[in-house]
């Protein structure tokens, strides 16, 4: 089958191949025939090792197709049913399943079965981005990592659902807990960026900024729900604005930049809540002074994932976009062959794009 390969970290462009062979199925694995794939910012990380991973593997992890078979033990699907993929599965049964409620935490299955050198090419074992690998027409997945959907629903806006549009909204609702009324500057406008514009519409908040470096970027927001939208050196006037000139209440930053991390944090006002959803390297360092987190009380916040529980939020999503309460068509601005795919990650690379997808 075809697949799209990251030979080695710090590839530039991806291999394509119509060689690679899959693994049989085996117990407590889903076969997936991925019909759709989005290319998300986190993929081009893991080519220039921003998140480490092994390389050779097959790339991709944001992906909804149909289920084409399944191992022994899989009760929760079956062969035709329509599914989404969940990056991070949960196992069930450890501290952040269990005892802490926070299955968007847990690795089990992340550092075991998803790690497996799943793919064959050329007599090579490859292995899968975070275990999914949804650059190939087909890939196997533990049933924890397969959410099943309505057939009603297109499996392009499903595919979406998997990262990029999950991890914005997600941030929005479950992790900053954004509050009706709420001024927010959201740093970044690409996927991850536009589904946090949308989850603050969805939050009820009063003013939501968007802060892209592409000037186009701007428009593109307010398409979305962003009721201003600013270049990053205009930021520190304009939180003067809000709160008696003390700043937002809420930043969210879905780039994945030191500075713009820092930019988000010095947003907020005294009291305020900053979020960080994009994904900086291991050796990059944020700079806080040792006395403003005494003097400005703020909250910093991770978001992983968008602190989701795949098995009612993927639900919860998509039924905000059958209201039409969420515009996920809009989101997708180009489509794109398999083939396609090194120019596709250009274009996320330059920052031109909300989401593309291939169609495999
Ligand atoms: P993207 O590349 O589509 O969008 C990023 C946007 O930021 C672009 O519009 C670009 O023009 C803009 N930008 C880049 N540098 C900038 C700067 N210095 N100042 C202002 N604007 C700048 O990315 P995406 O797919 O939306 O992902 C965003 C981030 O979220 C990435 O770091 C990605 O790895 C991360 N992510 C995190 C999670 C999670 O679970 N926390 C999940 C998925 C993605
Ligand atoms: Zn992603």
């Amino acid at each position: 089958m075809k697949a799209a390969v990251l030979r080695s970290v710090g590839d530039e462009n991806l291999e394509l191949t119509d060689d690679v062979e899959l693994d049989a199925v085996g117990p407590n694995d889903v076969e997936v025939r991925i019909t759709h794939t989005g290319i998300c910012h986190s993929d081009v990380s893991v080519m220039n090792g921003t998140i480490p991973q092994e390389a050779p593997l097959v790339l991709g992890h944001e992906g909804a197709g149909v289920v084409t078979a399944v191992g022994e033990g899989v009760t929760k699907v079956a062969e035709g049913d329509h599914v989404i993929v969940g990056w991070s599965p949960h196992c069930g049964e450890c501290i952040y399943c269990v005892n802490h409620k926070r299955p968007n935490l847990c690795t089990t299955l992340n550092f075991g079965v998803m790690l497996r050198k799943k793919f064959l090419s050329g007599g090579e074992r490859l292995g899968a981005m975070v275990g999914a690998g949804t650059f190939a027409e087909r890939t196997l997945l533990p049933e924890p990592a397969v959410i099943k959907i309505d057939k009603d629903i297109p499996l392009e806006v499903a595919s979406l659902v998997s990262c990029g549009v999950m991890t914005g909204v997600g941030a929005v609702i479950n992790t900053a807990k954004v509050e009706p009324g709420s001024s927010v500057i959201v740093f970044g406008v690409g996927g991850v960026g536009v589904s946090a514009i949308q989850g603050c519409r969805l939050a009820g908040a009063s003013a939501i900024v968007a802060v892209d470096r592409n000037p186009a970027k701007l428009e593109v927001a307010k398409r979305f729900g962003a009721t201003m939208s600013v270049l990053p050196e205009e930021v520190r006037d304009l939180r003067k604005q809000f709160n008696s000139g003390e700043g937002f209440d809420y930043a969210l930053e879905c780039i994945g930049n030191p500075k713009t991390m820092r930019a988000a944090f010095s947003a907020v006002r005294r009291g305020g809540t900053c979020c960080i959803v994009g994904v900086g390297g291991l050796d990059e360092k944020v700079e806080f002074n040792a006395f403003e987190f005494f003097w400005m009380e703020k909250t910093l916040v991770g978001s992983f994932f968008g602190s989701c529980d795949v098995r009612c939020d993927f639900h919860r999503v998509l039924t905000l976009w059958r209201a039409g309460r969420l515009d996920l068509e809009g989101m997708i601005d180009r489509r794109l062959r398999l083939e396609d795919v090194n120019e596709g990650l250009e274009a996320v690379r330059a920052g031109e794009v909300v989401r593309q997808v291939i169609e495999l």
